[in-house]
């Protein structure tokens, strides 16, 4: 009897989590140096962490012995004072990819569906596949969220809905107005899952907090993984009513959490400037990607967060071609985009030489 006839069934039939590769496996694999390649693959902050989070993460690990608080009382404080609301409202996790997990704990297991746009963050599927519910997939209309698609797919079963905005891979946003009406109008069996990880790079973000006030069935996920450039460390959160973040505190490990994680945290929340700058140099760089895009004309699709979906014939021989160039990009196949990459926004000189790089390989036959 082997391992594999030993697992339960499930275990056999999930897909893999692709991650944007990482610098070294790269360098290892062509032999060339780790400084002169640039990953602009995972949507990672290209200024790095935030001074003053590095600092506070550099402190914490002084008291490396201790276990960290579990209940993140500090952080919730703050979070709470951020947003206007109540401590008890919020439920820190191992990036936000775990609320993701404590939600499917909670709430999802077998016969429920859970209802998401596609293409949307690859992690909704793999978690509702992993609690052996089904995952029903909604297109997407004009790279948007069909929020009344997505509302006409929810039947008896549904138990979580997703929605992703702005949107990864596409960087597109659904509107306040379109987002707080879809949110008003579920059923009230239905969770709806609005997950906020690129919300600091938008300007004037949808404010859904009407919709928690009002009691609405509602949780949203925020990361420190992107504007805070914290993604090493694992760290997001959720908000929503003091009963649901009391339900996703139950599901999860005591200490799921560490203290570094949490003193960058709290430190990165009082570095508005840093936040301020990464999100006025991701416009510019936006911008930047989308003149080069259009001086080449290559079709993109206009982005509002810090990564851009661009058409290049076949994604996966782009991708590999600029690996050679020293460029990890993320190819979009597995979300159904075969003929596009997923690029994030880099530094002005990072994007300058993307633009260089993807030019030199396009006219590569
Ligand atoms: C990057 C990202 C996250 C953040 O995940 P962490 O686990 O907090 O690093 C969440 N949702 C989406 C859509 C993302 O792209």
């Amino acid at each position: 009897m082997n391992f594999e006839s030993l697992a339960k069934p499930s275990v056999l039939t999930q897909p893999v989590y692709e991650p944007g590769k990482p610098i070294e496996y790269v360098a290892r694999e062509l032999g060339i140096d780790v400084h002169g390649i640039i990953k602009l693959a995972s949507n990672e902050n290209p200024f790095g962490p935030s001074p003053r989070a590095l600092a506070a993460a550099k402190l914490a690990l002084e008291d490396g012995e201790l276990y960290p608080d579990g209940g993140c009382f500090e952080l919730r404080q703050k979070l709470a004072a951020r947003h206007g609301l109540g401590a008890e409202q919020f439920v820190v996790g191992n990036g936000s990819n775990e609320i993701i997990e404590l939600l499917g704990h909670a709430f999802v297991g077998a016969g429920d569906e859970v209802v998401m746009g596609a293409p949307a963050f690859v992690v909704y599927k793999l978690v509702t596949l992993l609690f052996g519910a089904k995952a029903v997939e909604v297109p997407l209309l004009n790279w948007r969220h069909d929020l009344p698609a997505i509302a006409a797919a929810i039947t008896p079963r549904t138990k979580l809905v997703y929605v992703c905005t702005p949107n990864n891979p596409t960087g597109t946003a659904n509107t306040e107005a379109e987002l707080l009406a879809f949110v008003r109008a579920l059923p009230v069996h239905v969770i709806a899952v609005i997950d906020e990880a690129y919300a600091e790079y938008v300007e004037n973000p949808p404010d859904l907090r009407p919709l928690i006030r009002e009691g609405r069935k509602v949780v949203c996920l925020r990361t420190f993984s992107k504007i805070y450039g914290l993604a090493s460390l694992r760290i997001g959160y959720g908000y929503g009513s003091a009963e649901l973040a009391a339900l996703l505190n139950r599901v999860r490990q005591p200490f799921n959490v560490n203290a570094i994680a949490q003193a960058a945290a709290i430190a990165a929340l009082d570095d508005h400037e840093f936040a301020a700058s990464c999100a006025a140099a991701n416009r510019h760089g936006l911008h930047q990607l989308e003149q080069g895009c259009m001086k080449h004309g290559w079709h993109f699709v206009p982005s509002v967060a810090n990564f851009m979906l661009i058409e290049v014939g076949d994604g996966m021989r782009v991708f590999a071609a600029l690996q050679h160039h020293g460029i990890i990009v993320r190819p979009v196949k597995s979300y159904g985009l075969p003929g596009w990459i997923r690029v994030t926004v880099g530094t002005a000189e990072q994007n300058e030489r993307l633009l260089r790089e993807l030019h030199t390989v396009l006219r590569a036959p």
